[in-house]
């Protein structure tokens, strides 16, 4: 199982659900049976009671889950029926580890965020990554995991740190993370500024980004994103530049147009994107 992690940066709603979809289409137009996660670190047990004025519309899945829209997006790219647990959110786990502890499961310990929570948390991501969900009774082979909010919010913390664990757990051959940052443009002037501190507090938390996903009101130009890989301190390769469209069924294509699965096929050892495999 490989595991794609999508996270946020500088603000969040930049458009981390449509490029976590659009990663996810990819993935399936190579041949890979996919499915999705989204983790929102809020304290609701599910979107269920949220104000749709404040939170959009809640989606219901098939087994009646009351879930965030976004799962509403994956079930759509990738032609998949996700069940409640595919939806992580703070209230959910701190459930669960607290019933395991009234159970007397932790055999007296004293029951912490690390490791009991974090380890929680894995535990979690790896059971329901496997949960066939294309009709099939086979296991997917690529999980996109999607981290709602934004890296460093107090409320992400204890899903960062269980991804920074989740890396050496699963191996770096499958785990890799597209974090989606802002570059806005000021005066006719694009910033990289706020890119390079999302990119530097993502790092101190222990994470590394493989792909940059730079959402822009416009095309980035090269010289910017070679800035931003000079001070983000990745390749060029690793910064895309995902600028407004007018429909965001056009994302995966842009995606596909930037070489993204190339750039999976060796990160990840994926052993069905060949050059001659055309996707889409
Ligand atoms: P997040 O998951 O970060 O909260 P979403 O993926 O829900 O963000 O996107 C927020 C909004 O931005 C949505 O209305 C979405 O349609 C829009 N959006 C995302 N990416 C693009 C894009 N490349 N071009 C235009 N609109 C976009």
């Amino acid at each position: 199982m490989k595991y794609v992690v999508v996270s946020g940066g500088v603000i969040s709603g930049i458009g981390k659900g449509v490029i976590a979809s659009s990663v996810g289409l990819l993935f399936k137009s190579h041949g890979y049976r996919v499915t999705s996660i989204k983790i929102d670190p809020y304290m609701n047990i599910d979107a269920g009671t949220m104000s749709p004025l404040e939170h959009g519309e809640v989606f219901v899945l098939k087994d009646g889950g009351e879930a965030d829209l976004d799962l509403g997006n994956y079930e759509r790219y990738l032609n998949v029926t996700l069940t409640r647990d595919h939806n992580l959110t703070t209230g959910k786990i701190y459930k669960h580890v607290i019933e395991k502890e009234r159970r007397g499961d932790y055999l007296g310990k004293t029951v912490q965020i690390v490791p009991h929570l974090t380890n929680a948390i894995q535990d979690w991501l790896e059971t329901v990554s496997k949960i066939p969900v294309d009709g099939s009774d086979e296991s997917p082979e690529i999980c996109i995991i999607e981290l709602g909010g934004t890296v460093g919010d107090i409320e992400s913390m204890p899903f960062v740190e269980a991804l920074r664990q989740f890396q050496f757990r699963v191996g770096a051959d499958n785990f890799a993370l597209v974090h989606v940052s802002l570059v806005p443009v000021i005066h006719g002037e694009l910033k990289t500024k706020p890119t390079q501190a999302a990119i530097r507090e993502l790092r101190s938390l222990g994470l590394t980004p493989d792909i940059i996903a730079c959402r822009c009101t416009e095309k980035l130009s090269r010289a910017i994103m070679e800035k931003i890989s000079m001070f983000c301190h990745v390749g060029p390769d690793q910064v895309l530049g995902v600028h407004d469209v007018s429909s965001t069924y056009h994302v995966p294509v842009m995606l596909e147009e930037l070489k993204l699965m190339s750039y999976f096929s060796q990160r990840l050892h994926l052993d069905k994107v060949t050059p001659e495999r055309q996707a889409i």
